[in-house]
Order: structure tokens, then sequence, then C-alpha cells
């Protein structure tokens, strides 16, 4: 029987301390709590590789459950540094200052902050270059900015997607905002809820989620029917799904 040189080694455990971070296989976390800026009923963990262990919990949550639940997600936690160790996953900037790497329709962008007197945003050469004054809130002028763009690119998507399957007869009524669970959804009145996240994506996956919510006008659940519906209008449509996971890790971001 063959044996490899490797060594088994066991994995250190997992220690946290004071709540402020842990250590994990020799690598240091930071654990940033966010108590109570939601209404929210229970605990949720988000991992981002900077290398932060974001903790959104109920404002009464005490320390000792945290760090119950934390232990109690060390298998998780594993599995999330790996995941970003082959570095495929697309990820949001924890800061917002000159240097950070934004996503724009799928490309990145570099963030560069200049102060003046007006607020201004451009995007030309891969960047986004953001002119405010002293101590201006960067991140929510950068997020208005998104939603402005949405604006613009989901309008154009919705028409032509509309035009060049005829699904519809007319363009249907949509709506977009910064969304955590989903890409979009469609409810019972016929609006379309696309997430604003979505402008950072490559335009063939929002055509997708565009085109995938206007199937559910036809075919309200995800069965045969839709499928046929989804594979007629793009077949190639599974692809632009798995791109869509890349960037699942942007939906972390807590928009203010
Ligand atoms: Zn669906």
């Amino acid at each position: 029987m063959m044996r490899g040189k490797s060594v088994y080694k066991p994995p250190l455990p997992l220690t946290i301390h004071k709540l402020n971070y842990l250590v994990i296989d020799d690598r240091r976390i930071e654990i940033h709590k966010r108590v109570g800026r939601r209404r929210r009923s229970r605990v949720m963990l988000s991992y981002h590789p900077d290398g932060i262990l974001f903790v959104d919990a109920p404002r009464k949550t005490t320390d000792r459950a945290l760090r119950i639940i934390i232990f109690r997600n060390e298998p998780w936690l594993r599995k999330e540094i790996q995941k970003h160790k082959n570095g495929d996953l697309v990820v949001y900037p924890t800061q917002y200052e000159s240097g950070r790497v934004l996503y724009v329709l799928g490309s990145p962008a570099t963030l560069r902050v200049r102060k003046q007197d007006k607020t201004t945003v451009n995007y030309h050469d891969s960047s986004v270059v953001v002119g405010a004054p002293e101590d201006a809130p960067i991140r929510a002028i950068v997020h208005d900015w998104y939603r402005q763009l949405a604006n613009t690119v989901f309008y154009a998507t919705v028409r032509r997607i509309c035009t060049s399957t005829n699904l519809l007869e007319q363009l249907p009524t949509w709506k977009h905002r910064f969304m955590t669970s989903k890409w979009g959804s469609c409810s019972s009145s016929g609006t379309m809820h696309l997430n604003t996240h979505l402008v950072k994506v490559p335009q063939q996956a929002i055509d997708m989620v565009v085109l995938h919510e206007l199937c559910h006008f036809k075919e309200l659940n995800h069965g045969p029917k839709f499928y046929e519906l989804m594979n007629r209008h793009m077949p190639d449509w599974k692809k632009h799904d798995a791109t869509l996971t890349r960037y699942q890790q942007l939906l972390h971001e807590q928009v203010v």
C-alpha cells in the first residue's frame, strides 16, 4: 500500500477573544458586531474575506449566546474561509476609501475619493471617482450612484427583454431596491422587483434575472413549463445563473 508523506495534522481549535476577534487555524479573524441595526429575530453570520466575521444580532442577544452560535458555526466558517482562498468570489469593500475595488456591470473599478465642495460621481477608465466634501459619507454616495445607474440599466434591460421575447403585451411595472436574499421577485399584483445590487453583475446575468421574472408572469412556479420558457428564450441561462453565484457575497453588505 502506498503511503503519502503528508502527516495528518488535526485542525487547531477555534478560540474567541472577548468577542473582538477569533483565531482559527492560526488565522486571526475580526468580529464585527452589528447589534440591533436592523429589526431581526435571529443571529446571522457572514464572513468577509478581508478577515472579518460580521455578526448581525437582535439587540438583546447576550455575548454568551453569540459565543455559542459562533462555536456552533465553526464548520461553516472553515468552509467559508476555504471558499475564498480560491479567490473567484466577488466581494464588497469593507471600507469606502481610495484604492478599494467596486463592481460595475461585472467589471472591477477602483474607487478614488477626492476632496471638493460639490459632490460628484464619475465612472470612467475602470475607476469610480467620487468628489465630495471632507467627512462626507462616501459609502452612501456610492450607493446612491448605484441606484441611479440601476434606473437606467434596468429600464433598458426590461424593455429589451420584453420586446425580444414577446412574453407580455406591455412592459411590466418594475421597481428596484437593495435586497439581502434574492436577485429578483415578482409580486401577485404584477410588479417585478429587482435587486439594485444587480448593477454590479455582468449584463447577461441581469438579462437572465429579468427574463426569469418575466417568465413568472406566465408561469408562477418553477415547473417544467417555466424552464421550457427559460430554455426557449435563453438557451444558456444556466451559465449566467452560475455567474450570479460568484456575486452572492455582495448581498451581505449592509446598505444604509
Ligand atoms: Zn423564480
